[in-house]
Parts: C-alpha cells; sequence; structure tokens
C-alpha cells in the first residue's frame, strides 16, 4: 500500500486544448493518504471519473504526475498498479460461475487453491451470495451482478488502493446500506485506501474519513464531515452538504460585522478589505427563530421534517432557510432571526476568508 500523490496534475479531452474550460481537470495537487477511506463527491460531469481513471491507469492526464509512493506511475498501465477498481455497472464473466468469478483475481496471481478457497468464501459472505456461488453469473440480476463486482474488487489483500466508481446505482436501496457497512468494515479490518466516488452526499458522509468535494472540475475541499459542515472552504460545499444546504447571502463586511441590506450580523472573527463577490454562509443549524432580538424575517413556510422544523423565510430579498428544533412551536409574531457570529463565514468569490479572531 502506499499513498497517492497527484502532482500538478490536469486533463483535457481535447487534443488542443486552448483554454481552462477545455479541461476536464483543471490543474491540481493532492495527497491521498495511506489507508484513509475517502469518498469523492460532486455532482455529475464535474470530473469524479476522470479523476478515477488517472488514478488506477485507465486514462493518461495531459500534464502533471501520478506518484504511488515514491514512484512514478504516471505511464504505468492499470496492471502495474496494483489496485482493484468497481464501476457503476457489472463487469463479470457470464460463463463463470459466481466462485470462479470471485476466485478470478486471485488465480491471476496465482495465489494457492486453499487460500482462494478460504477467501472466495469470506467475500461472498460479505455480499450476500454463499448460496449462489455455484450458479453461473449469466441469468443472475444486474443486482447481483454488481455484488460479484464489488466482491471481486475487494479480493484481493495486497492492493494499494481500492477504487469504487459508483458502485451502488443498480443496487436495491435495502440493499445499498448493507452493502456500504461492508465495505466499511472491510476498510477497518484491512486498512486498504478506498476512493469511493459517488453524487450523494449521505453515501459519502457514511463511508468517509475523508470527504473530497469537487466542482467543475476542481477539488473545492478535502476533510472530515466535520468539517464540510462548520466551514465550507467554497460556497458549492455549502450548499451541497447538509440539507437544507448553507444560506449564502451577499453581504458587505466591515472588521467584525456583516452588513445585509443596512441589517448588521455581527461575525466572530475580524476581516480586511475584500474584493470581488462578497458573501456570508451560515447553515440553517445556527440560525434562529424567535419573537424579540435579532434582525427582521418574513415566514414564508413550515416544514416539518420530523428530526426538526425547516423555516423557509425572505431575509432582505434573499430566500434563507431556518432550522428549528422538534417540538419547537413556530408561532406568527416570531418574525426574528438571529445568526450564530461563531458559524458565520465570510466568502470572497466564492472562496472561504478566514479572517482574525475578533
Ligand atoms: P463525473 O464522473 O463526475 O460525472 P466525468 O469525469 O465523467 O464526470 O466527466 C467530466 C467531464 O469530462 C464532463 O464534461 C464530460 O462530458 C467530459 N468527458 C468525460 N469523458 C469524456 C470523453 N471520453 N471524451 C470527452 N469528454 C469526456
Ligand atoms: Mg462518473
Amino acid at each position: 500500500m502506499a499513498k497517492i500523490q497527484l502532482s500538478n496534475l490536469a486533463h483535457s479531452y481535447y487534443p488542443n486544448p486552448k483554454g481552462e474550460e477545455d479541461y476536464a481537470l483543471k490543474e491540481m495537487n493532492h495527497v491521498w493518504e495511506d489507508g484513509q477511506a475517502y469518498a469523492l463527491l460532486g455532482s455529475s460531469g464535474c470530473g469524479k471519473s476522470t479523476l478515477l481513471n488517472i488514478i488506477s491507469g485507465l486514462l493518461h492526464p495531459s500534464q502533471g504526475r501520478v506518484l504511488f509512493g515514491d514512484r512514478d506511475v504516471t505511464l504505468a498501465p492499470t496492471a502495474a498498479r496494483n489496485i482493484a477498481q468497481v464501476f457503476q455497472f457489472p463487469v463479470v464473466y457470464d460463463t463463470m460461475t459466481v466462485r470462479q468469478n470471485l476466485a478470478f483475481p486471485l488465480k491471476n496471481r496465482g495465489e494457492d487453491a486453499a487460500y482462494i478457497a478460504r477467501r472466495v468464501d469470506e467475500i461472498a459472505r460479505m455480499i450476500g451470495m454463499e448460496d449462489a456461488l455455484n450458479r453461473k453469473a449469466r441469468g443472475l440480476t444486474a443486482d447481483a451482478k454488481q455484488k460479484i463486482s464489488l466482491g471481486r474488487g475487494m479480493v484481493r489483500e495486497d492492493v494499494n488502493a481500492i477504487l469504487f466508481d459508483e458502485p451502488l446505482t443498480v443496487i436495491d436501496p435495502h440493499m445499498k446500506w448493507e452493502l456500504r457497512t461492508q465495505l466499511k468494515s472491510l476498510h477497518r479490518q484491512f486498512g486498504h485506501t478506498m476512493i469511493y466516488v459517488t453524487h450523494d452526499q449521505t453515501e459519502a458522509l457514511t463511508f468517509a474519513d475523508k470527504v473530497v468535494v469537487m466542482y467543475d472540475g476542481r477539488v473545492v475541499q478535502m476533510g472530515t464531515p466535520e468539517e464540510l459542515f462548520e466551514t465550507p472552504e467554497h460556497t458549492f460545499v455549502g450548499y451541497f452538504i447538509g440539507s437544507p444546504g448553507m444560506n449564502v447571502i451577499p453581504a458587505r463586511i466591515e472588521g467584525d460585522q456583516a452588513y445585509v441590506d443596512g441589517a448588521q450580523i455581527p461575525l466572530g472573527r475580524g476581516y480586511g478589505k475584500l474584493e470581488g463577490k462578497v458573501e456570508i454562509g451560515v447553515r440553517p443549524e445556527f440560525t434562529s427563530l424567535s419573537q424579540t432580538g435579532g434582525l427582521p424575517v418574513n415566514v414564508r413556510r413550515v416544514e416539518d421534517v420530523g428530526r426538526h422544523k425547516i423555516i423557509r423565510a425572505d431575509f432582505f430579498g434573499n430566500e434563507i432557510n431556518i432550522i428549528a428544533p422538534e417540538g419547537t412551536p413556530i408561532r406568527s409574531d416570531m418574525n426574528r432571526v438571529t445568526f450564530n457570529p461563531e458559524k458565520v463565514n465570510v466568502y470572497a468569490n466564492d472562496w472561504r476568508v478566514t479572517g482574525e479572531a475578533a
């Protein structure tokens, strides 16, 4: 196993890229620590598969280097990288049995028969296919075939990393949770570096130690679920993570105060002069609705989602969401909002500005 390093990496599918917009991946520098479980999260088309395929060697980057440990593997073929990859749709050998499919990567490596038998049994149990081991893959459902693909990705214990590209897309919803739990326990047991691609924040947050959020060909933040929640480094992370996402409101900043249309919002930190598009970001969880204090707000709608209430409101022409704990009565005279100053982030041109302790 090894740490994976991307150095000045960029990729364009065009032979002669003109500008940045021609790059599916903009230039990036990242280190993926050995043995961590990562989720690569972002909306469709942001470059997740491109990045994964560059790491696995299915695709060679138009610029930069990929290092496994100290070894430069930028141009090495997949087979020379010692990794396993599981794709969105099943890749199985139809004429082989489930057992033969699972054993295939081990046979290829010349492992001995007793070890293969033991390991295949173990994996079959994990994917819940012990009873189907002697069946031919042909004729199985897409769901079962994908479980075989997952099993085959996990069967080797000596890989540098296991890469999963939206592997649960065709899996039945109730089985999804179970397989994800299995992947997680496999990670705890063997400590492989895992990179799990998904566009689903719940999947990412439950699976990963670290979530890598991509937006428009860039990695905008690599962090623990808590970091993504508390301090989104980019407004996209704020919107994309959380339900509903972070409130982002155009503002003017003066020292440790923000101004939205003349209303003054105290901040936990102080800021110097900011250029370009300036906004504050505060999660609905860190705002509260009350009868007195705070700033005026117009409540439009209250949604009870069980765990809590989501209040949809208008704040000086900006739509915001406020979360109130379950059981809080929302009365019609509650028309003031307070933002927790410590939890208000400041953004310039979509990137978070750190500021200084006030
Ligand atoms: P994701 O996996 O996040 O949905 P992809 O990495 O597949 O995103 O795609 C990133 C961008 O690169 C998209 O704009 C997509 O259209 C483009 N792209 C992906 N594969 C190819 C290809 N083989 N040729 C040309 N463009 C591609
Ligand atoms: Mg993809």
